[in-house]
């Protein structure tokens, strides 16, 4: 239990067919409420900070926060810089003690992607702790900031690049986006199907908020073994407080604290079920 590795993790997922969550969180309630939630459901979570929040977010303050709070879970907790693209915070996060990073390098050529993901996982290595990387262009963008097509991973340069990079787990596209999806999400099956065939190391689902829970038991059959939610858990917690102060608009800091906590502690309760690694701990 506590500060887990995110292999080990996914290893037990693959042998379990269940896939774990990974949910982006912001502030230490959010951190609170997503480990409850876990230990509630007795279910292994991973904890994440996307480079592109640390603005809001700064990674000095919040990672040692997210590592104390794994550290003292009672089920196993994987801490993970989500969406890295500066070594900078590579280097800041594996000395902090994150037990996993995300390079994306998916907007570079395949090329340029394979050699920034090498230097990252060389730099990781030294620390133990696996890299994850991305192939192919998820929609959306990670701030939610702007609408970017999608382009569905190709296999050739999926093998390609995991044959080449040694890289731990691979993020893939297959009609997912990050954000809130405009009209339905539409998943292509059959590019998952053809990349957990070719492909051996556990697969990564970015922009989960809105996927139907079908499509996800679905990815979860089909070697999606990391299922990333961020958008929604933010909602949560923001509806949670705005309903708050709907009922009282003179409350409370403390009353808004427990709020912010259980948005969290709903949202995560919820996919846990849908991902299936429920008493998985
Ligand atoms: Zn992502």
């Amino acid at each position: 239990m506590a500060l887990a590795n995110m292999i080990d993790i996914l290893k037990k997922a693959d042998e379990g067919n269940y896939a774990v969550g990974a949910f982006n969180v912001a502030n230490m309630e959010m951190i609170m409420g997503a480990i409850k939630a876990a230990e509630d459901l007795s279910s292994p979570i991973i904890i994440q900070v996307a480079e592109g929040r640390l603005e809001y977010s700064p990674l000095d303050l919040i990672g040692p926060m997210m590592i104390a709070a794994a550290k003292k879970a009672k089920v196993d907790v994987v801490v993970n810089l989500d969406h890295g693209s500066k070594m900078e915070n590579i280097k800041k996060a594996l000395e902090l003690g994150f037990t996993s990073v995300m390079i994306d390098g998916s907007k570079l050529p395949l090329e340029k992607n394979i050699e920034l993901t090498k230097n990252v996982i060389e730099e990781a290595n030294k620390y133990g702790v696996p890299v994850e990387a991305e192939v192919g262009r998820v929609g959306g963008s990670e701030d939610s900031s702007k609408a970017v097509s999608i382009l569905y991973t190709d296999i050739e340069d999926a093998k390609k690049f995991v044959k080449e990079t040694n890289v731990s787990t691979l993020a893939v596209a297959i009609g997912n986006a990050h954000g809130i999806y405009q009209g339905e999400p539409n998943l292509n099956f059959e590019v998952l199907e053809n990349i957990n065939e070719e492909i051996e190391i556990p697969l990564v689902l970015h922009g989960g908020s809105g996927i139907t829970e079908e499509d996800f038991r679905k990815c979860a059959r089909t070697g999606i073994r990391k299922i990333n939610i961020a958008t929604s858990t933010f909602n949560s917690v923001n509806n949670e407080a705005k309903n708050l102060y709907k009922e009282d608009i003179d409350t409370n800091y403390f009353k808004l604290n427990s709020a912010q906590i259980k948005g969290a502690y709903d949202n995560v309760y919820k996919y846990i079920k849908i991902f299936g690694s429920e008493n998985k701990a």
